[in-house]
């Protein structure tokens, strides 16, 4: 049986892992973390593609039984008018639309999917280097262990050391001028948003929530600042959005667990995904910022094309460079489309700006929900 060591215990490992084993692959995964991470980014966006990939995985309904529910993401000005909706999935599909997890609840089920099949997984196992050659690979761990397979799939995050090891010159992640961070909260009173993601352009920062049926507020906010290292307090954030709508304050307000701000990167132009008996999926080839909502239903197309080109292909060499072939152009496609959102979220502070913006974004979004210009991002098949 051949061997596969999957770097990485994320959303891409694991997945990978999953699929690589249905088709008669031995794989073990290892992770760098101790052990499960449950604070884990927060909460992010699973997109209809992506849960077609879960369907795939026999995991879709699992995710869906704590997901939120957001086919509609409607705009909302810095004085509380209603700028407009758009679709979260297909135009005029909503019973297809996304869903908005935990991303820890994201990676226990996919995890748990894992461990169901059987596949070993191994934490605190920190990937340092790797070595190949003509008869195998070598995945070498902080902690002194080394493991061996016949393939060795990097789903080790933007930072990803696999990267490095395909190609030292591979280009670093890029700053986007926005620090994202977010949290939980209770606030006496109010409604929960079935189906919907609200977005406030405030007018200091950018926010966006949603409420759950038992009255949990997700939330989270996209700050304008120049310096990826600067600090921001809940009092900073407070103050930055004081003069914004209901719910806004009060759901800053409510919120008592401590702020983990963290700066939004985002990665293009990786030329080369693959080297020998070496690859990478995720974010560690392609990160977007989260304002697409793709990053891990690309993570998830990204394994599954991948192991059905293994499939395919009789050859490593073969079935890398159909997987970079397919993968990239629609990768760095959503990577784009991110950089235009986050452009709008960057807050400008000229009086003239947010009048025009709030003047023809109404115009924008007035025939959004019909509008299928985005369904590419989310009609995507992986084969
Ligand atoms: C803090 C944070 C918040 C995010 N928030 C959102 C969001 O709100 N919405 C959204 O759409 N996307 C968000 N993303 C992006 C999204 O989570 C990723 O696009 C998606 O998880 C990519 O999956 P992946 O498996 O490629 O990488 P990851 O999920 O990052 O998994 C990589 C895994 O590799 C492990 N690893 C790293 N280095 C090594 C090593 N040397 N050895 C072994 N293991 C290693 C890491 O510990 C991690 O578990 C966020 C990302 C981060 C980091």
């Amino acid at each position: 049986m051949p061997r596969a060591l999957v770097i990485g215990g994320g959303v891409a490992g694991p997945a990978a892992a999953l699929l690589l084993a249905r088709d008669g692959w031995d794989v073990h995964v290892h992770e760098a973390h101790a052990e499960p991470d449950p604070y884990a980014g927060l909460f992010l966006n699973v997109a209809t593609n992506g849960l077609a990939v879960l369907e795939l995985l026999g995991l879709r309904e699992r995710l869906l039984s704590d997901g939120h529910r957001a086919g509609r993401m409607v705009m909302w000005s810095r004085t509380g008018k209603e700028l407009g909706a758009v679709p979260n999935g297909p135009a005029r599909e909503p019973e297809r639309g996304s869903v908005i997890v935990r991303r820890s609840w994201l990676h226990q089920v996919i995890r748990e999917g894992a461990q169901a099949a059987g596949i070993a997984t191994t934490y605190g196992s920190r990937l340092v280097s790797i070595d190949q050659d003509a008869h195998g690979v070598r995945a070498t761990f902080a902690d002194g262990t080394v493991a061996e397979g016949d393939l060795l799939v990097g789903a080790d995050g933007i930072g990803s050391p696999t990267r490095h090891h395909i190609d030292p010159s591979a280009p670093e992640p890029r700053y986007s001028g926005l620090l994202g961070v977010g949290g939980f909260a209770r606030v006496p009173g109010l409604a929960p948003t079935p189906e919907t993601q609200h977005f406030v352009f405030g007018a200091r920062s950018f926010f966006g929530y949603l409420v759950r049926t038992d009255g949990t507020a997700y939330w989270f906010a996209n700050v304008t600042a120049p310096d990826r290292g600067a600090t921001l307090t809940v009092d900073d954030l407070r103050a930055l959005h004081s003069d914004d709508p209901y719910p806004v304050p009060q759901i800053l307000a409510a919120t008592t667990d401590e702020l983990r701000p963290y700066p939004i990167d985002d990665l293009v132009g990786v030329r080369r995904w693959s080297r020998g008996r070496v690859v990478a999926v995720g974010d560690a080839v392609h990160a977007t910022s989260p304002s697409a909502g793709q990053g891990a239903s690309l993570a998830l197309e990204d394994a599954a094309v991948l192991a059905r080109l293994l499939r395919e292909h009789d050859s490593l060499t073969d079935a890398f460079a159909a997987y970079q072939a397919a993968r990239q152009p629609r990768t760095e496609a959503v990577v784009r489309y991110a950089r235009a959102i986050d452009g709008q979220k960057r807050v400008t502070t000229s009086r003239l700006g947010v009048a025009i913006r709030d003047a023809m974004m109404p115009l924008f979004l007035r025939r959004a929900a019909a509008d299928t210009r985005n369904d590419w991002l989310y009609n995507h098949t992986v084969g």
